[in-house]
């Protein structure tokens, strides 16, 4: 069975104290329950080390939101695998639509930082979606395709089968518009069909795809009971802890 996964991306929120205040409520609420789900937050850089600490113990994973694909050197604001890791991070988002559209990431970019975060151990959490135009204009699953094959050009199979991919169509991020669970799990299935013409169908089956774009607790159950639907990748509703309690719990 694929793993289930339900992220949380805090996106640039949350000062030391806030940090500290969501995820003791999130370690409370949770329990150590034993979950369906694994559950993974990806804080601001700036909190990674104090939340670090206070996961010890629990089931919640700690991952980035970003990274650079060089080992260390002179590149201002960035950050880099051995950081992360130094931290107790084991995932990093990468390709998010936001580092796509307003940092201007390419394809290439991204694929650098995915390999890298492999070959350091750490599982990308690798996000792809088209926009509203793009949706409009019909090439959805050409922009999905190229965004995925680009992304994990020259990976061997084994390599491919460490990452996650979140399919978060672009104009459903943070706008309350989601995608309906039958539009989601289509290019879900799409996707789990470029996996399997590029490499097989096990490698297809085993990859967790998660939908990203506006999840809340009152959409959850139903994308998430979607077959090719393996989990979240929450934002805006994540920020309380209580919302994200119940998406995990959905
Ligand atoms: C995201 O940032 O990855 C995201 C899906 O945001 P939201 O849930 O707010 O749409």
């Amino acid at each position: 069975m694929r793993r289930r996964i339900i992220a949380g991306n805090w996106k640039m929120f949350n000062n030391i104290s806030e940090s500290q205040n969501l995820v003791s409520k999130l370690v409370s609420g949770l329990n150590n329950q034993n979950l369906i789900r694994e559950v993974i937050i990806c804080p601001p850089f700036t909190s990674l080390s104090e939340i670090s600490n206070l996961l010890k113990g629990t089931k919640i994973e700690l991952g980035a939101q970003n990274m650079h694909f060089e080992e260390k050197g002179a590149f201002t604001g960035e950050i880099s695998n051995d950081m992360l890791k130094s931290v107790g991070c084991k995932y990093v988002i990468l390709g998010h639509s936001e580092r796509r559209t307003i940092f201007g990431e390419s394809d290439e970019l991204i694929n650098k930082k995915i390999k890298k975060a492999l070959y350091s151990d750490l599982t990308p959490i690798f996000c792809i979606g088209e926009s509203l135009v793009q949706r409009e204009n019909g090439t959805t699953k050409e922009v999905i395709e190229r965004q995925v094959l680009e992304g994990i050009k020259d990976l061997n199979e084994e390599d491919v089968n460490k990452i996650i991919i979140a399919y978060e169509p672009i104009w459903a991020i943070g706008t309350g518009k989601t995608a309906s669970p039958q539009q989601a799990q289509e290019v879900h299935k799409f996707i789990r069909s470029i996996l399997k013409d590029t490499f097989s169908e096990a490698t297809s089956e085993n990859i967790p795809i998660l939908y990203g774009g506006s999840v809340k607790p009152n959409n959850a159950e139903d994308l998430l009971a979607k077959e090719d639907i393996d989990g979240a990748l929450v934002g805006g509703a994540c920020l309380e802890a209580e919302s994200f309690i119940s998406i995990i719990k959905a």
